[in-house]
Formats: C-alpha cells, structure tokens, sequence
C-alpha cells in the first residue's frame, strides 16, 4: 500500500511545480491516515489529475559520485538514455549533476553543491532522483530533507555494504544492491592459473582507493590459503610499473584501480587499469566492466550500461505508478563473468576453459569470419571460373570430335559422290537474281574437283530449258525450299548432255542454294528410246488391232461405195431417158454426197487411229469415246453376233487424255470380250460397257460372258506376250495396262458377277485448277 504515496506526487510532479506541493502535502495526509485509507483518498481525489499527467514530460534529476568523464558513468549514462529512449510515452527531461567526490569532499564543497541543487531545482523539482554509486545516494540520503525530501530515489551501482550500513533506507529509495565479486574473480583466475601461487593487488593513496584496499584486505581471508599476498597499495605510479614489470612467475594480479598514485597524480581507475595491465608481467583481473579493453584479461563484473538501463526501468515504473513488488527488481545485480579474448589468447587460456554464459569481448573474428564475403565471392569466381574452363575444354573436345566426324562425313560424301558421278554445288547470291547471272557468286563441285564458277554452268543450258532452270531455282529462294530441276548442257562435242541436279535454299545469312547435279543423259536416252519403243509398240499393236478389224472397216466402207454405186448408175439410166427428172436426178446426188461423206468419215477415222505420233493430251469425254469406239466394231460385232448394251453414267466430268491411245485401249477390251464369247450360243454373247464416276475418276468397265480368267493367269494377263489365243500376240493387255498408267490410271481385271471376265480401268479426273 505505500507504494501510492510514491505514485502519487510522481504524476503530480509533473504537471506544474504548485501541484507537485499539493500532492506532496497530501501523501503527508495519507501516512498520517494509514496506508489503506490514504490510498483510497489519494486514489480518488487524483483520479484525474493522473489522467492529465499522462503523456507530460517528468523531471529526473541523475546524480553522480563521480566526474563526468569517469567510464562507468559514461557507460551508466548511455543505458539510463538507452532505457528512457525505449519508452517514447513516457517522455522524460533529464538533468545530470556530478559530485565528483574523488576530488572535491568535505563540508564546505558539500553545504556549496546543496545550495547549488535547491536553487537550481527550485522552480523545477525532480519528480524522481536516481543516485548513481554509493557516495551520491549517501550525499542524498545525508541532504535528502533540504533538498527534495519527497522525491523518490532510485540507486545504481551502489554497494550492498553501504546500503546494508544505513539500513533501514527510506520506503522511497529503491534500487538493486551491487556486490563486487573479488573472491568470484580471483576463483575464476586462479581456475585459469592453476599453478599461480601468488596475487599481486594493485591499489592508490585517495579515501576511494584506501577504502578498496581496506576491503581487499578484509575479503583476501575468503581466498583459498597458501596463496602469497603482495599488496601494492599506494606506490607512485613509476614504481609500480617497475615491480609490476619483475613479478615473480606464477603470480596474478587484481586491481580496482584508483584515483591517485603514491606521488598524489591523478587518474581514473580505468587509466590505473591500463597502466597496470600494460606494465604487468602477469595476467590482471579487476571486477570493474569499464577496464575492459585495456589489457586486463576479465573478472567477474557488474555491466555499467545495464545497471543504467535498469536504473531508468526502475525510474519509469515510478512514473507510472507500478507497485514495487511488481517491479520485480533483481535481490543484486548480476556480475556475470567478462573477459577480453585477446587476454585469453595472450595468457594462453583456452576458449574451452571459459564456462558457459561467461560474456567474451573483442573476439577476433576467425578467418572465415573476417573475409566470409570475400571468401564467397572469391571461390565462386573460381568454382566459375573452372566451370568455364571446363565447359571450354568440353566444348573444344566436343568441336575436334564435330570436326572429325565432319572430315570423314564429308570423306564419305565424296566418295559417294564420286561413286554416283555426283558433282555438288553452292549458288551463293547477293541479288534477287538467284541464277546469279548477274553479280551472284556461284560455285560448281565437281566432287572430284575444286569449287567452278556455276555461272558458266547456268550459261551452258540449252535455251529452251533455261526459264524452267531459273524458275525453279528463284522458287526454292524465295519458298526457303527444295527443288528438283532437269535440263540440258551444251557438250564440248557440239551435243547435248543431260543434268539432273537436287537441292535447297540454305537459310542462312546470305541468300543461297545447296545442291547436287549427276549427269543423267545415258538414262535419258534410254528414256527417250523407250518412250519410242514404246510409240512404236503401240502403233505395232494398233496396226494389228486395225488387221483384225479390216472386214469390219471394209463392212463400213462397203456400205456407202455400194450406195454411191447404185445411186450413181440409177443416175446414168435417168439421164439417158427423155424428159430428165431434174428433181429426182437432184436428190440421188445429195445421196451420193451424203454416202461419200459417211466413207470419208470412217476412212478419216482410221487415218487418225493409223496415225503415228506424240500422245497429245486433251480434254476427253469418256462416254462420247467409247460411243465412237463401239462405232468402228459395230460390223465386227455384228458378224460375231455380239450384242452390246451400255450403261453409260450421266454427265461425266473429262479427263485429261490422249484420243488415239483411250480408243485403242477401249477397242482392245471389245475385241478380246468378244473372242472370249466366240464358243457361246449366240444368244448368250452379251457385251456389257459401263462408265462410272468415282471419286476424282471415272471408271470403264468392259464385261463379257465368256469362261473368264483362271486364277493362275490373272498376274499375266498383262505381260507382253503372254497369250492363250493361237497366233495371239500377247502384246493387246500389256499395251493398254501401260496406256492407262500414262494417264496416271490403272487397268485390272475381276471375275464378273454373273460369270466372265470384266476389265475395269480407273482414269483420273482432270485437274481443271
Ligand atoms: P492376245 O489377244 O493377242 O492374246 P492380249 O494381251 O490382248 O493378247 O490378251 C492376252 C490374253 O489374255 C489372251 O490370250 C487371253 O488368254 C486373255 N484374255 C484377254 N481378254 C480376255 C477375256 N475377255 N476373257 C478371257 N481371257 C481374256
């Protein structure tokens, strides 16, 4: 319940300094009434003015024992900043005094800094008072009642001998006790020493440093026993250093520092430290944080900027109000082990031999530490670097081995080349010429030789194939296509040679064709002769076709001439008789014209069918063909007793052919029906012609009724000479299976439906587009 009285001007302190009085006066109210009844008044009477000191900024006036430049306040100094900055909603002012007490002391210099305080602080008392080491709460403490006699007070880095020597403290002073840990440090050391027989201990001539040697004195009876003692205690700084420079070995030496040497020279403990530690033939151990860095190894030491933090914590709960049973403040401050790792290492301390928690500082990074990021970056330079030795060495090896199997590819192809006569070409061309006629840079391979110019090449085609020549070369250009091209050269004999020459357009950089050329002009020939041979063979068989026909064609011929014969004698007995009949004489003329005309036409007909030359290809229709065929064989029919029935499809569409050879083709069929039915009852010889329409062809289909086709001789049927008639060529099926594969059709032979033999050819449509 106490705690409210402290609350309470805390928060009113901060609105103005007339309220703070008032609130003071009415904690005095409070005690008086007892601590229940007081909180509960204070509670409600301050219920508001609380809420209008939230936020405002409270007063913390900082005490110091000791100068400003003193380390330990430095760092005391930075953790109560540290601990105020970390609440921003508690705003604070801080005002900081130092007593300097190493330096200035007695009754005067004190009555003078009393003075100084309340007259600074009048118009803006301290709504809390933090007293940093034991001289400056015992000051505060001994001058609390003419200066702020209600300001709470918190402590920091103050013994627990002092406090325990003015026990009971007020209910207002808070803090948490500090206990120098010498017997915890010179344990620790000798822990690491273990042969040290010996501690050295190190301390000045000013009360501060008299005090220190007194209590070392006292607590050196903790120590284990054995250990030899060498107090060093107020000896003038040169001295020092010189016994410091010869101890004895195995000794260890501990110092708090001090403020002043034998000779009366000032110092800070800190600069003692250093001193000392730089001077020493042994290790030097101190329980003060603020000498670590100066070449002592470590001890076991409160931290100055965490005794400031917690300074400041303890000050804001104030200022909040917190109960102090709920501000948890630790029974001592920890004085945790630190060390300077350097020291380890120069004492030869292993890192093992540090426990665990112990705080190590200056730790010198390890190599890997220090340069991690240039230890990175250089191995991935390296990893990279032999990454891309590799992936050149692989590609080097991977471009020989390209280069050989190149070599023996191309070995190969000229071998080959060679063995089929092949020469191989580049037509490289920078203008749209792509014959390169003009300034395009062609090259002739003649596998056997080196590159000639193609143009020469190009200019040795004969005339008429050069437009196909060109055509075909500018259309691979420009479709990046293949062409396929033959033509004629002019020979050095004044002849002709035929090239077959094959390529494509590289699509490279340039504009330019690939290809090979082989001399073809032996298959040419043989084509040629072929094609001849079989010109021939057609008009052979055709001619033989015509024979077995001639009583058929003389039936024909026979019919008109008669005609002419009669009518023209009929005419002859009318011109002899008196008057002539001019009308009568007049229309058997017209017969004579009229049947003269029929004999032309059959003599015509047969003149075309005699005719020997190029198949002509020509828009046909299949149906008007056969019609006129049929014509031709109408006698032989006749005389054979053959009846013919067609079934002709309606409306076909043409197809691409020769008249002649489609004729000669169709006649073939007719005359070998009818002498397959040649042994039949006249009756039964029925001759059936149908065309169809299927798809992109039409169909002619020639069936009879005859003992049809063995199996064994349906495959040679269509050899040359394979015949069963006697006296048969053999020659009539072959001829027209070839006539009908000239049209890129086909002729095949079935059983039909009814018995007989039906032949059937498919010709294509023609391709109007
Ligand atoms: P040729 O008529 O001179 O024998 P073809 O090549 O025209 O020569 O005929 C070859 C053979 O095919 C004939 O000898 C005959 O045996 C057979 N042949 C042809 N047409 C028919 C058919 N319509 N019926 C049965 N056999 C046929």
């Amino acid at each position: 319940m106490q705690l409210i009285m402290y609350r309470t001007p805390s928060l009113a302190g901060s609105v103005t300094a007339g309220r703070h009085l008032l609130y003071r006066e009415l904690v005095r109210l409070c005690r008086t009434l007892g601590n229940t009844v007081g909180a509960l008044i204070v509670g409600l009477l301050l219920a508001s003015p609380t809420t209008l000191a939230a936020g405002a900024t409270h007063n913390v006036l900082v005490l110091y024992a000791n100068g400003r430049l003193l380390p330990a306040n430095i760092a005391g100094d930075r953790g109560l900043l540290e601990g105020f900055e970390a609440r921003p909603d508690r705003p604070v002012t801080l005002a900081t005094e130092f007593l300097d007490q190493t330096r200035f002391s007695g009754e005067d210099y004190e009555r003078t800094f009393v003075t100084y305080l309340s007259e600074k602080y009048a118009a803006l008392p301290p709504d809390v008072i933090i007293a940093g080491a034991t001289e400056a709460l015992d000051f505060m403490l001994r001058h609390r009642a003419e200066l702020f006699p209600r300001t709470p007070i918190v402590h920091m880095s103050v013994t627990s001998a002092y406090l325990q020597s003015v026990s009971p403290l007020p209910d207002d002073v808070f803090g948490t006790p500090l206990t120098y840990d010498f017997v915890g440090t010179v344990e620790q050391a000798l822990r690491w020493h273990p042969t040290a027989s010996r501690l050295a201990l190190v301390t000045g001539t000013n009360p501060w440093d008299r005090e220190w040697e007194a209590t070392l004195r006292a607590r050196v009876a903790d120590l284990r026993s054995g250990l030899a003692l060498d107090f060093m205690a107020g000896l003038p700084a040169g001295e020092l250093q010189q016994r410091l420079r010869n101890l004895p070995e195995d000794t260890i030496v501990f110092t708090p520092g001090f403020f002043r040497d034998g000779t009366g020279r000032e110092f800070t403990p800190r600069e003692a430290g250093r001193m000392i530690a730089a001077a020493s033939s042994a290790p030097v151990y101190t329980i003060f944080s603020s000498f670590l860095g100066t070449g002592i190894v470590g001890g076991r030491m409160a931290n100055y900027d965490e005794m400031g933090r917690m300074g400041a914590r303890t000050a804001l709960a104030l200022i909040d109000g917190t109960p102090p049973a709920a501000m948890k403040l630790p029974a001592t401050t920890p004085t945790p082990l630190q060390v300077d790792w350097r020291q380890l290492q120069r004492w030869g301390i292993s890192p093992q031999a540090v426990p665990a928690g112990a705080i190590v500082h200056f730790r010198e990074p390890t190599l890997w530490q220090a340069y991690r990021n240039q230890v990175l970056i250089g191995s991935a330079v390296m990893l990279l670097q032999a990454g891309l030795i590799v992936a050149l060495l692989f590609e080097r090896r991977r471009r020989r081995r390209t280069v050989a199997a190149l070599a023996r590819s191309e070995q190969h192809m000229r071998l080959a080349a060679r063995a089929a006569s092949l020469s191989t070409w580049v037509l490289e061309d920078d203008t749209a010429d792509p014959t390169g006629r003009e300034r395009g840079a062609s090259k002739f391979d003649v596998a056997t030789g080196p590159l000639v110019d193609f143009r020469e090449n190009l200019a040795q085609i004969a005339p008429q194939d050069r437009p196909g020549v060109d055509a075909a070369l500018r259309d691979a250009l420009d479709s990046n296509g293949e062409f396929e091209i033959e033509y004629r050269i002019a020979a050095p004999d004044g002849g002709w040679r035929w090239h077959a020459a094959r390529g494509r357009a590289d699509s490279g950089q340039a504009p330019r064709l690939l290809g090979v050329a082989i001399d073809i002009t032996e298959r040419k020939l043989a084509e040629i002769q072929a094609e001849q041979d079989r010109a021939a063979l057609y008009h052979m068989t055709r001619v033989s076709l015509l024979g077995q026909l001639s009583a058929s064609i003389a039936h024909q011929l026979n019919q008109p001439l008669a005609s002419i014969l009669g009518n023209a004698e009929a005419a002859q007995k009318m011109l002899e008789r008196e008057p002539v009949d001019v009308p009568e004489l007049r229309e058997i003329c017209a017969d004579i014209v009229a049947e003269d005309h029929r004999a032309a036409q059959v003599i015509r007909r047969l003149g075309v069918l005699f005719k020997r030359g190029d198949p002509l290809f020509e828009p046909l229709d299949i149906n008007e063909l056969v019609r006129d065929t049929i014509e031709f064989t109408r006698s032989i029919l006749t005389t054979r007793h053959v009846n013919v029935v067609t079934n002709f499809a309606p409306s076909l569409p043409p197809v691409s052919g020769d008249r002649v050879q489609l004729q000669q083709l169709v006649l073939n069929l007719i005359v070998n029906a009818s002498d397959a039915m040649a042994a039949l009852p006249e009756h039964e010889r029925v001759l059936t012609i149908e065309t169809g329409c299927r798809t992109d062809a039409v169909s002619l289909c020639v069936k009879d009724r005859g003992p049809g086709v063995a199996p064994i001789a349906m495959n040679k049927l269509f050899e040359p000479f394979w015949s069963t008639k006697p006296g048969g060529m053999g020659m009539g099926l072959a001829v027209c299976r070839s006539i009908a594969e000239a049209h890129r059709g086909s002729l095949t032979v079935s059983d039909a439906p009814g018995g007989g033999a039906e032949f059937c050819t498919l010709l294509p449509v023609r391709n109007v587009g």
